[in-house]
């Protein structure tokens, strides 16, 4: 029973997400056609960024799976380059993970401790790209939780859309008046006031071009949201964010040590092993092994022949 409840919310999305598809995007029509021919000539160049690494246990990651074994794990996001535009999908931790790890993120360190240096925080390594916030067209946050939306703060004051699915600001902001540090943190979001956050439901075409797809993937979070992105060199890439922690997750099936509701964060591992099957490359947000040796901006993301391996089960 609980399956075909998920399965119809699913179905609910869809039918969101075909009402916000071009109702949302802020590119007019006009725009997005000159657009296309310049993306289809370049493609979106995808620039993967580390922001220090978290010290866990693999139960934390992989829902009752050799527990009590550490593991450290990195923290990703990504800017994007589409034509002239650039777009950020999530941001890392918050500046104060480098300088107070326990007084900022609290009892949360216990289970994820940060270890992050000052020059890796959001707003120093986009200079690698010549960027600063202010000249980012938007950001997508793929959900609130304290090393995703955590250098928000960025944003304050500046127009810069950010876009989360509605779901997802309805729990940040619960998780702000509650006033408690959980693993979303209420001071990552003080600035809020000052930030221009837009809802999105369901699918979201951010250039009306369907080269940067946001879609909503809840398990991990309620409105949790994955990116579909057509890169530059042909391929599709799916930057899973928090919907699959590592290859493990979604090889084996495996929920996630946090969240919110275990059976749809599996439906969501589900379609990306689909996804995997058909060749998209599906990017998860904190593998280690899969972001070992993996070259970071000012680099573009570049799939290793290893990762060939490590994607092999999927098909079976
Ligand atoms: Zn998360």
């Amino acid at each position: 029973m609980s399956n075909e409840i998920s399965r119809r919310n699913m179905l609910k999305f869809a039918a969101l997400g075909a009402a916000s598809v071009g109702a949302l995007g802020f590119a007019p029509k006009a725009q997005a056609a000159k657009k296309k021919s310049a993306t289809d000539a370049k493609g979106v160049k995808v620039y993967p960024f580390v922001c220090g690494v978290l010290k866990t246990q693999t139960q934390y990651m992989l829902k009752d799976t050799r527990v009590g074994t550490p593991m450290n794990i990195p923290v990703t996001f990504f800017v994007l380059r589409h034509g002239d535009d650039w777009v950020a999908f999530d941001t890392g931790n918050n500046a104060m993970c480098a300088k107070d790890p326990v007084g900022y993120w609290g009892d949360v360190t216990a289970a994820y401790y940060p270890v992050m240096q000052d020059y890796e925080e959001f707003g120093i390594q986009i200079k690698k790209l010549g960027l600063s916030p202010q000249k980012l067209k938007a950001v997508i946050l793929s959900h609130g939780h304290l090393d995703h939306a955590g250098a928000i703060d960025n944003f304050k004051g500046l127009d810069v859309p950010i876009y989360m699915q509605a779901k997802e600001l309805q729990t940040v902001k619960a998780a702000v008046a509650s006033g408690k540090k959980t693993a979303y943190i209420p001071d990552d979001f003080k600035v809020m006031d000052q930030l221009n956050i837009k809802t999105v439901s369901g699918v979201f075409d951010l250039f009306g071009d369907k080269s940067i797809i946001s879609f909503p993937t809840p398990g991990h979070t309620e409105g949790h949201q994955s990116l579909a992105v057509k890169a530059y060199d042909g391929k599709q890439l799916i930057l899973c964010a928090d919907a699959m922690y590592t290859m493990e997750n979604m090889l084996d099936a495996i929920p996630p040590g946090l969240a919110w509701e275990p059976t749809q964060a599996v439906e969501a591992l589900t379609i990306f092993k689909v996804l995997s099957m058909i060749g998209d490359s599906v990017v998860p947000s904190h593998d280690p092994d899969f972001w070992k040796a993996k070259k970071l901006a000012p680099n573009l993301f570049a799939k290793l022949d290893r990762e060939a391996i490590l994607t092999t089960f999927a098909s079976v």
